[in-house]
């Protein structure tokens, strides 16, 4: 499971300019000024100089973790492997640890099961059989777009995911927060600290406050 920054375009200086273009000025050296500018652009919610900053990201999760993924969508964009076309070995994440349901709260987790090797022993018997029946439906003629109906949902899927600064600082403001799936919460830290290298001002004070 992972994000791996693909590429990026452009950085605070981007910032900056975008916004200083409503008073026709552009600047070429970041300084103390303009670091100010950032922190009150986004302090009063002046979102649209941070949508000029784009990164491209190549995720690998699994299909869980992306359909959270893909709830958010203003200023993003995904484009996915497609089990139509592909019928590859699918690989399946299998977590080190299963969780325990929370006892105070709706979502989320708490500590871990006692029975670790039931619950893993379990999981690996469901991917085992759900791989088999694929199998066993591509030999006998079944079209890849249904025989990937047994499969389940820890079965690990592929994006190009793209989107502004603004974008991505909403969606790991959201997901690596306490009520997030963990789960989600690894990759959306994955984007966070590399796009903290892509415009380091900006992300600071986008995603301060997250917990
Ligand atoms: C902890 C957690 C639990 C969740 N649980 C569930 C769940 O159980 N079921 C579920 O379906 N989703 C769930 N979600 C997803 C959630 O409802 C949002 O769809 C998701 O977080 C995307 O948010 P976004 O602000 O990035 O949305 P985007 O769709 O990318 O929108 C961006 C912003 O545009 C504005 N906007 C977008 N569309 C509209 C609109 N139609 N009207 C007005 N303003 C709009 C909003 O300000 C929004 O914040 C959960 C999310 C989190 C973080």
């Amino acid at each position: 499971m992972y994000a791996e920054l693909v590429d990026s375009m452009g950085d605070d200086l981007t910032v900056v300019n975008a916004a200083r273009v409503s008073f026709a000025k552009e600047v070429s050296t970041f300084t103390e000024r303009d670091a100010k500018l950032i922190k009150y652009l986004a302090k009063h919610n002046h979102w649209t100089p941070f949508a000029h900053v784009t990164a491209t990201f190549r995720v690998a999760a699994p299909i869980f973790v992306a359909r959270q993924l893909f709830k958010h969508k203003v200023g993003l964009t995904e484009n996915e492997i497609s089990r139509r076309y592909v019928s590859d070995e699918p690989m399946f994440y299998q977590p080190e640890e299963w969780r325990g349901a929370p006892t105070n709260a709706k979502q989320g987790s708490d500590g871990i099961v006692a029975d670790q090797g039931y619950c893993h022993a379990y999981h690996e018997d469901v991917v085992r059989v759900a791989t088999a029946a694929y199998h066993h439906m591509l030999k006998e003629g079944v079209a890849p777009e249904q025989a990937r109906m047994v499969l389940p949902q820890s079965m690990m899927t592929e994006w190009i995911w793209t989107g502004s600064l603004a974008a991505f600082a909403r969606v790991c403001k959201l997901r690596i927060s306490k009520d997030a799936q963990a789960e989600t919460a690894v990759i959306a830290k994955d984007i966070s600290d590399q796009l903290s290298g892509v415009a380091p001002v900006s992300w600071e004070v986008l995603t301060d406050g997250r917990e």
